[in-house]
C-alpha cells in the first residue's frame, strides 16, 4: 500500500475551506471514493504527491499536458513571456500569432476569439450562435460537457424530446427552457427534435467525439448528417473541440472528418497548461461579435501573454513532424493493450482510442451513448482505479472520463500500465 498520511492531512485541512477540499468537483474522488493524492510536482509522464508516490499521469491535467509537464521549450518560452510582465489588458502581437497558427490548423475559424477557459468559449458561442440566427433554442446530446453555464447543465438523458430540466440547484427554469437535448449517436431523434422545432434552433452544439461520458465515437454518418440537417434547417453546427483540438488529430475531428462546423470552441491544449480558450468560426458570424458587432463578451485576462506564449509554444513543438505520430502510436499500443486484457483476463473491456486520447468502459459491448455508457460496470471501475493507484498509475477517477497519453510517456510507461492493469484485474 503507498503511503497516503500527508495528502490526507491535507485534504482534511483543504475541506475546511473548499467545498468538497477541491476547485473542481472530479479532483475530489467522489467517483472512486479514497483520498485525492494532493500533487507537489509534475514532470514529464509523471505526478509526485506529497507523501512521495509517482505516478504515471493519464489525465494531464484533464487535456492540456499533451507535451508531458514541464516540456523545456515550453518552459523556456515560459520564462521568456514573464521576463515581459504578466498582463497588459491590451493587445499583442502574440495573440495574432497564436490565432493564426490556430487557422492552419482550424481553416473553417476564418475569424476567432481568445478567453479564458472552455467555459467561457461555449457559453460565449452559443451567444453568438442565437445572436446570428435570432433563434433561441439549441440541442445539444446527453452526456456531451461543454463546460458549466447554467443553460448547459442540462440532465443529462433526461429524454430528448422534452425541453430539459436544470441539473443543478441554482439554475433557473428560464435558463434551460431553450436547451433541447438528444441522445448520442441518435439521428432519429434528431430529426424528430428538428420536425418538433422548425426554424427555431439556433445551433447544435457537440463533442464530435466525446470524452466526457467515457471515450465515444461518433458512429458512421453521425456527424455529416448533422451537418446537413443543420444546413437544411438554417441552424449552425458547433464543434466542440476543447477536448478534441490537438489532440485526437492537429486538426481536430473537423481534420479527420472534413466536416466543415459553422463554430468550433477549443481550449485545454491550446494554452499549454495555461488558462485559455478560443471560439471562432465564418467570418460573417463572427463578425457579431463586440466591438466589430453588437454581441457583447469580453475578458480582463483574454489573451494573457503568458498562456498565449505557452499555448504557441505547444503547438509549435505538437506540428513538428513525427510529434502526433508519436503521441497516437503510443496511445495505440496501450488501447490494442487494454483490448486485450479482456482475452486475458476474462473481465469484459471494451476499449477505443484516437490520436492521444482513449476510453475504456467495464461492459460487453460497444458503447454508442450516454445511455449505453451508464450500463457499465462502474462498481468494478471504483476497485479498480484504487488498485492502480496503489501500483502508481493515475487514471481519471471516473468510470465516465477519457484519457490522456502525452508525448512524455515512455514505452516502459505503457507497458508497466498494462502489467498493472493485468494485476488489478485478476485480483
Ligand atoms: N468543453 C469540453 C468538451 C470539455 O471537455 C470541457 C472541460 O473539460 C469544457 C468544454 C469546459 O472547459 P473548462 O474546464 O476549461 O471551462
Amino acid at each position: 500500500m503507498r503511503a497516503i498520511e500527508l495528502s490526507r492531512k491535507a485534504f482534511e485541512k483543504a475541506a475546511k475551506i473548499f467545498p468538497g477540499g477541491v476547485n473542481s468537483p472530479v479532483r475530489a474522488f467522489g467517483g472512486v471514493g479514497g483520498t485525492p493524492p494532493f500533487i507537489k510536482k509534475a514532470q514529464g509522464s509523471y505526478l509526485y504527491d506529497l507523501d512521495g508516490n509517482r505516478y504515471i499521469d493519464y489525465i494531464g491535467s484533464w487535456g492540456p499536458m499533451i507535451l508531458g509537464h514541464g516540456h523545456p521549450e515550453v518552459l523556456e518560452a515560459l520564462r521568456e513571456a514573464l521576463g515581459q510582465g504578466l498582463s497588459y489588458g491590451a493587445p499583442t502581437e502574440g495573440e495574432t500569432s497564436l490565432a493564426e497558427a490556430i487557422q492552419l490548423l482550424y481553416p473553417s475559424m476564418e475569424m476567432m476569439r481568445l478567453v479564458s477557459s472552455g467555459t467561457e468559449a461555449c457559453m460565449a458561442v452559443l451567444r453568438v450562435a442565437r445572436a446570428f440566427t435570432k433563434r433561441e433554442k439549441i440541442l445539444k446530446f446527453a452526456g456531451c460537457y461543454h463546460g458549466h453555464a447554467d443553460m448547459l447543465l442540462v440532465k443529462a438523458g433526461s429524454g430528448a424530446l422534452t425541453f430539459g430540466l436544470p441539473d443543478s440547484p441554482g439554475v433557473p427554469q428560464g435558463a434551460t427552457r431553450g436547451t433541447l437535448v438528444a441522445s448520442y449517436n441518435n439521428l432519429e431523434e434528431v430529426r424528430e427534435i428538428f420536425r418538433n422545432h422548425p426554424g427555431e434552433i439556433a445551433a447544435v452544439i457537440l463533442e464530435p467525439i466525446v470524452g466526457n461520458a467515457g471515450f465515444i465515437r461518433p458512429e458512421p454518418g453521425f456527424l455529416e448528417e448533422l451537418r446537413s440537417i443543420t444546413e437544411k434547417d438554417g441552424a449552425l453546427l458547433i464543434f466542440d473541440e476543447v477536448m478534441t483540438g490537438f489532440r485526437v488529430a492537429l486538426k481536430g475531428v473537423q481534420g479527420l472528418s472534413k466536416i466543415k462546423p459553422d463554430l468550433t470552441t477549443l481550449g485545454k491544449i491550446a494554452g499549454g497548461g495555461m488558462p485559455l480558450g478560443v471560439y471562432g468560426g465564418r467570418r460573417d458570424i463572427m463578425s457579431m461579435v463586440a466591438p466589430q458587432g453588437p454581441v457583447y463578451q469580453a475578458g480582463t485576462l483574454s489573451g494573457n501573454p503568458l498562456a498565449v506564449a505557452c499555448g504557441r509554444k505547444t503547438l509549435e513543438v505538437l506540428s513538428r513532424p513525427g510529434v502526433m505520430e508519436e503521441i497516437s502510436d503510443k496511445t495505440e499500443m496501450l488501447g490494442q493493450g487494454i483490448r486485450s486484457l479482456s482475452h486475458k483476463t476474462g473481465v469484459p473491456i471494451v476499449a477505443d482510442w484516437q490520436g492521444g486520447m482513449f476510453g475504456f468502459f467495464f461492459h460487453s459491448k460497444p458503447v454508442r451513448s450516454l445511455e449505453e455508457a451508464k450500463g457499465c460496470d462502474s462498481a468494478r471501475f471504483k476497485d479498480f482505479h484504487q488498485k492502480m493507484l496503489d501500483r502508481g498509475v493515475y487514471l481519471a477517477p471516473s468510470a465516465f472520463e477519457a484519457g490522456f497519453v502525452s508525448l512524455a510517456h515512455s514505452k516502459a510507461d505503457i507497458e508497466q500500465t498494462l502489467l498493472a492493469m493485468e494485476t488489478c484485474l485478476e485480483t
